[in-house]
């Protein structure tokens, strides 16, 4: 049996499956502040399924040492800085194999052959949630890269002076984000059905979209995550504001994502 594991700010998952195809079982859970917490948490569900466990594969926000396991940073989770996954967990079980990847790069693979994007090779993917994350997938694998694909953190505005969860200034996560949402106009996205609140938000999502866009050139992007749940309220205004910063270009088509657990589906077409 294969287990993935999607680790979000808010919303863990674990799937298990047989034959990499579906899932027997889907198990959610809110994410834990404390690191050993969440590690107890797994190992937990893990055995209260008892099964034959030959394959762990962990999704995870911030920054990882994929190959040792370790959470180098994650600022929404400042206490698991430095924290190794795979140490407890192969204590638990020992007779796995493991794998760590960027949960926004296996929910962008999840999408880009399961989901919205699945009849294009060239698909951008973009994650609005309590983070921002994302990545383009070429010919249905995710784009190679050296340290990680990180649009959360394109610099969007040069003059800001507050320092965002991350450490830099002027990110776009510290503006289109869930979070920068809730921050700027007091209020969830979940909650809030203000048009001109859904406006505002559009126009400062179409910067960092239109960064994406000219960079990666996608034939389509797609946008998932939480706020991706009121695509409907700003997809018009968002297209608007495309239109303005781009006006040399023909935009790609923009969808909403289709799967609920892009960010384990993803693993079943990981190489
Ligand atoms: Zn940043």
């Amino acid at each position: 049996m294969t287990i993935c594991i999607d680790i979000g700010g808010s919303t863990s998952r674990l799937g298990f499956s047989n034959n990499k195809r579906k899932f027997d079982k889907i198990i959610r859970f809110t994410t834990f502040d404390n690191f050993q917490d969440q590690i107890n948490r797994i190992i937990f569900e893990i055995k209260s399924q008892s099964l034959d466990i030959s394959k762990i594969n962990i999704a995870a926000a911030g920054s990882l040492d994929k190959k040792k396991g370790i959470f180098i940073k994650w600022g929404q989770k400042k206490l698991w800085r430095g924290q190794n996954i795979f140490q407890p967990l192969f204590q638990a079980f020992p007779k796995t194999s493991f794998l760590l990847e960027n949960d926004a790069n296996v929910a962008a693979l999840g999408e880009a052959v399961y989901g919205a994007g699945r009849n294009y090779s060239l698909v951008g993917y973009l994650t609005l949630s309590s983070g921002i994350g994302g990545c383009l997938i070429i010919n249905k694998k995710i784009t190679p890269h050296h340290f990680g694909i990180e649009p959360a953190h394109q610099i969007i505005n040069f003059y800001e002076t507050k320092v965002w969860s991350c450490g830099q200034r002027g990110c776009f996560e510290s503006y289109a984000s869930g979070t920068a949402f809730k921050q700027i106009f007091g209020i969830t996205a979940e909650e809030c059905d203000d048009k001109n609140i859904w406006k505002a938000y559009s126009k400062l999502v179409a910067v960092g979209l239109a960064n994406l866009i000219v960079l990666w050139s996608p034939e389509i992007m797609v946008i998932g995550g939480g706020v991706a749940n009121k695509f409907e309220q700003f997809i018009s205004p968002l297209k608007l504001e495309l239109k303005k910063l781009l006006p040399i270009f023909n935009t790609p088509l923009i969808l909403k994502s289709k799967l609920n657990d892009a960010g384990l589906y993803g693993w079943f077409a990981f190489k």
